[in-house]
């Protein structure tokens, strides 16, 4: 459970020495020469707080350039608090709830403010870029549609409705999962060999066991793969052995909860940053030892690199709209 009353949430002072220990583990870095732990933290009554001054250029800057939070008017622990709300709910958190939870400006700030997290989640860990799966090991890999009225309906018509070419609202989701270990999903065009088969290549290890069901590609995309699964949901067969696909499917039953659950409606344009949110916190969750804590430190460090581009709310002026 999030401690609330953790200052970082509640100080600004707090959440920025928060930050700068999470950007600067070693010092500050001048983003104009790129000299480390060689500034000084500027004083005197018309410096704002946590402005440096580096020792070799003599430039002045905060932690926040090049990241989310520069040039925006929302304050820093505002920030860090919705962080902490979206990466610690399981099924996410809508834009409503995460307003009433700030305490703080619109609807509109705390859904931009969501929106941008998620989009900070794009590339946060270049150093996880490789296959999955391995010699040994056993990669499980799936569909499911999200969108149009496909909750109401049994899982195999909604397959065989979709894999016969699908129609408007209805979002293919390609997910592939290690066993016991990480989750990649992919918002996809169709079902078929030609999506599909480079997604494959790509993302797994030629050397791993793939694991599907029977449907749609799924016949032909075993060649290249050590070994090739598959059970035949439609006569019930779930398990046999160690062929089942049950990561995968978990993994659907929450990201469907969360997006007709808690969101509603996703906007296909948007999909792949809440995919992105969901893929995350599969990724950093409980049974592989991330907690709550960790899991937020692991996020923040993903608004490196994604400043801000486009028009966004003042918080200043949103709260002034209320008043
Ligand atoms: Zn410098």
């Amino acid at each position: 459970m999030t401690d609330l009353t953790n200052p970082i949430y509640n100080n600004e002072d707090a959440a920025r020495k928060h930050f700068e220990a999470s950007r600067w583990p070693d010092g500050p870095i001048c983003p104009h020469c790129g000299s480390v732990n060689n500034a000084h933290e500027m004083t005197g009554k018309s410096t704002r707080a946590g402005v440096y001054k580096c020792r070799d250029c003599r430039e002045q800057f905060t932690a926040m350039i090049g990241t989310l939070f520069e040039r925006s008017h929302i304050p820093l622990h505002k920030w860090l608090l919705a962080l902490h709300l979206l990466t610690s709910s399981k099924k996410g958190m809508s834009a409503h709830q995460l307003y009433r939870m700030l305490g703080f400006g619109s609807y509109r700030t705390a859904w931009f403010m969501a929106m941008r997290i998620r989009y900070s989640y794009r590339d946060l860990f270049p150093e996880e870029k490789g296959p999955l799966g391995g010699a040994g090991k056993i990669v499980e890999a799936d569909d499911t549609v999200i969108g149009g009225k496909e909750r109401n309906k049994h899982r195999n018509k909604r397959k065989a409705e979709n894999r016969t070419g699908g129609s408007m609202g209805k979002e293919i989701v390609f997910s592939l999962v290690e066993r016991g270990g990480k989750i990649r999903s992919q918002h996809v065009a169709s079902i078929s060999a030609s999506t599909l088969r480079p997604i494959l290549k790509a993302q797994i290890d030629a050397a791993s066991s793939l694991m599907t069901d029977m449907g749609g590609a799924n016949r032909i995309l075993g060649d290249g793969f050590a070994r090739h699964e598959m059970v035949n949901h439609s006569i019930d067969e779930y398990v046999r052995g160690d062929a089942y696909t049950n990561a995968v499917e978990g993994y659907f039953a929450t990201l469907k909860r969360g997006i007709y659950g808690t969101y509603h409606h996703v906007s296909p344009q948007y999909l792949k940053r809440y995919l992105a949110e969901f893929d995350f916190r599969y990724n950093e969750r409980s049974a592989l030892g991330v907690e709550d804590t960790e899991r937020a430190a692991k996020a923040l460090k993903g608004v490196v690199g994604k400043r801000l581009t486009y028009r966004q709310p003042s918080g200043r002026k949103e709260n002034r709209d209320q008043a």
